[in-house]
């Protein structure tokens, strides 16, 4: 266990405007906690902190208010309910998730475990520069994955059963994009207007549409702040290894080649997004060559 004044320089301590107190981040992947660890988060806060939570736009807590000194402490007794303490510096923070298929209707993919499995793989990395992921279950994007360094998007693409549509039109209906129309007595999908949410295949009564191509989508570069800039798609793919995967691929190249001080998009802009892209996987293969040399 580190000493008071090594939790003092980790990224989830953060000295407040009075110097003599300071907020603990946790880390919370997907922001779920349960009823039990709600309760101990509560007595924690009582008994170290000024008796708040604050949650956060990152879908995490923080225990405002403690006193440096009682730092190990707190950091032992959060380590015991799973929810240590978590990142804010340069470095990968607190992973964003919608609740996916878990809950929500419109869900094309699983996002609380993924964002969990991300989390373990990248967490607690030291980085120049700080790091946003947010994953979203479907094209609604609820957490706004375009304006975060990662987006992580759940798709699926629809296919029809020719011959079998009734022409009802129920399916146009529900699609707000207006990517459907009938023809002929049946539907017609404009792919150039789907953006791939799914929401016809459950619209459809007769279960003729069915899900072509699930996938996930990634982008890379987005930001919020001052001079926003909306994420760009780097790839798609079918699995979340695959998903945990890139996103490491990223991470590292961001370990191995990005400056500090400026955002991931600025650094995208300087080397052209195609070098970018194409970096990202030179990068995993040498660092795969790297492991094995090392045995890592
Ligand atoms: S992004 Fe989609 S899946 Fe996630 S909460 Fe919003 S509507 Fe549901
Ligand atoms: S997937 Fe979504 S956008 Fe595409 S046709 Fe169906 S409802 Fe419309
Ligand atoms: S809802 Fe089904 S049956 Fe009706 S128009 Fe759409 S695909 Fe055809």
């Amino acid at each position: 266990m580190m000493n008071n004044y090594d939790l003092y320089t980790r990224g989830g301590v953060i000295t407040e405007r009075n110097a003599d107190y300071a907020t603990i981040r946790l880390r919370i992947p997907g922001g779920v906690l349960s009823a039990a660890q709600a309760r101990q988060l509560a007595k924690i806060s009582e008994k170290y902190g000024d008796g708040t939570l604050h949650l956060t736009m990152r879908q995490t807590m923080e225990i405002p208010h403690v006193n440096p000194e009682n730092l190990e402490k707190i950091a032992k007794a959060l380590e015991k309910i799973g929810t240590p303490i978590g990142a804010e510096q340069n470095e990968v923070v607190n992973i964003m998730a919608c609740p996916g298929t878990e809950r929500c209707k419109y869900a094309n993919c699983e996002t609380i475990d993924l964002a969990r499995k991300i989390d373990e793989r990248v967490f607690g990395k030291e980085l120049p520069i700080r790091l946003r992921i947010a994953i979203s279950g479907c094209t609604h994007m609820c957490n706004s994955p375009l304006l975060n360094d990662i987006g992580i998007i759940g798709r699926i693409r629809p296919l029809r059963i020719p011959g079998l549509c009734t022409g009802c039109g129920t399916c146009m209906v529900y699609c707000k994009q207006g990517a459907i129309s009938l023809k002929d007595g049946i539907s017609v999908l404009d792919e150039s207007k789907c953006v791939q949410c799914g929401i016809c295949i459950h619209s459809c009564l007769y279960r003729l549409l069915k899900s072509e191509y699930d996938h996930y989508q990634i982008t890379v570069g987005g930001r919020r702040g001052a001079n926003p800039r909306i994420g760009r798609e780097l790839i798609s793919v079918e699995t979340e290894e695959e998903v945990v995967e890139v996103v490491d691929r990223i991470v590292y190249w961001v370990y191995r080649s990005a400056w500090s001080g400026r955002s991931l998009a600025d650094q995208m802009d300087e080397i052209g997004f195609e070098k970018f892209r194409e970096e990202i996987l030179k990068e995993f293969g040498a660092r795969e060559e790297a492991e094995a040399a090392t045995g890592g």
